[in-house]
């Protein structure tokens, strides 16, 4: 995920390189340790005191069910936006100043070369956080036990209500499923 912008950093405000992103990203989360191939195309913008990086990305995140909580392998797709700051001056070579403002893994080594993994990383780990589900149609967990529905009925709601109270719980759970549904979005 390195770039050499040593070319563009010599240009003028608002040049751009655009590249397709055909990489890997290392030890994501937890969830994901090793490598993750990545896709995904950027473009690179001179600006006034660096390099705007725009573009898109799409990996496969191994995470947790949102419902049921197994861990299953989802598409994440995210659009990313970060400005990158040169440590050396492309003229000169003179070291430019950097802030604790400036964040490390926005910062253009003394080779001119732009790293982009960190903030792939990063922008994925948030996408994955919004969480995922194994399937549309699963059933999640029962509230009262805990069982996971997707292996069977466990059993409360007939055991311990009346068929009519099941009905009316039955209706409530799918109104709970909307209700978590948007929160998630
Ligand atoms: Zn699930
Ligand atoms: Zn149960």
């Amino acid at each position: 995920m390195l770039y050499n912008v040593a070319q563009l950093l010599k240009e003028h405000v608002g040049a751009s390189r655009h590249y397709e992103i055909a990489g890997e990203l290392q030890n994501v989360d937890e969830y994901n340790p090793g490598a993750v191939p990545v896709d995904g195309e950027v473009t690179f913008i001179r600006t006034p005191r660096g390099i705007l990086a725009k573009g898109i990305a799409h990996l496969s995140l191994v995470q947790p069910c949102r419902r049921c909580l197994e861990l299953t392998k989802a598409d994440v797709r995210f659009d990313f936006e970060e400005e990158y700051i040169p440590s050396i001056d492309i003229e000169t070579g003179a070291a430019l100043p950097i802030t604790d403002e400036d964040e490390e893994e926005l910062i253009i080594d003394e080779h001119h070369i732009l790293d982009l993994s960190e903030v792939l990383r990063q922008y994925a780990v948030i996408e994955a956080s919004r969480g995922a589900l194994c399937a549309v149609e699963c059933k999640g967990l029962c509230p009262t036990c805990g069982a996971n529905l997707n292996e069977g009925p466990c059993g409360c709601i007939r055991e311990n209500l009346d068929p009519r109270l099941a009905e009316l719980a039955k209706l409530l759970g799918s109104d709970q499923d909307r209700e978590t549904e948007r929160k998630n979005e």
